[in-house]
């Protein structure tokens, strides 16, 4: 990932990004107008991911039809758009501390295959 800071572009991606935004990430390379502290590098490494995992036409393709999908249903093209939640999602993980990650991990990784299955009791009185 290379993050190339432009104060200069803030401008010109407030007209044709959106008026806050920050950076933005086109295959490995951010482009933002300030210096990015690691939850908001954190959000941009997971657009990086997914560009690495889509390919770059289809990228671009996806994310443009997740941001219709989320027009389309009532929501805003980009904070509803599906890679922005994960990316979102991402940050949120970077930004939690160590030993609730390793928790939060753990619930996850508990039951794959559903509830578990009942304890055995022995019943009293039939
Ligand atoms: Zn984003």
């Amino acid at each position: 990932m290379h993050v190339r800071v432009r104060p200069a572009v803030r401008r010109i991606g407030s007209r044709l990004l959106l008026p806050d935004w920050l950076a933005i990430t086109i295959d490995t390379t951010v482009v933002t107008w300030r210096r990015l502290d690691d939850r908001e590098l954190a959000h941009e490494l997971e657009h990086v991911r997914q560009w690495q995992r889509l390919g770059r036409t289809c990228f671009v393709v996806h994310y443009a039809i997740a941001s219709f999908r989320a027009w389309r249903g009532g929501g805003h093209w980009y904070r509803d758009n599906a890679f922005e939640r994960e990316a979102r999602e991402a940050a949120a993980d970077r930004a939690m501390p160590r030993r609730m990650r390793t928790a939060a991990h753990s619930r996850h990784a508990g039951s794959p295959r559903g509830p578990r299955p009942h304890t055995p009791q022995a019943t009293r009185n039939g």
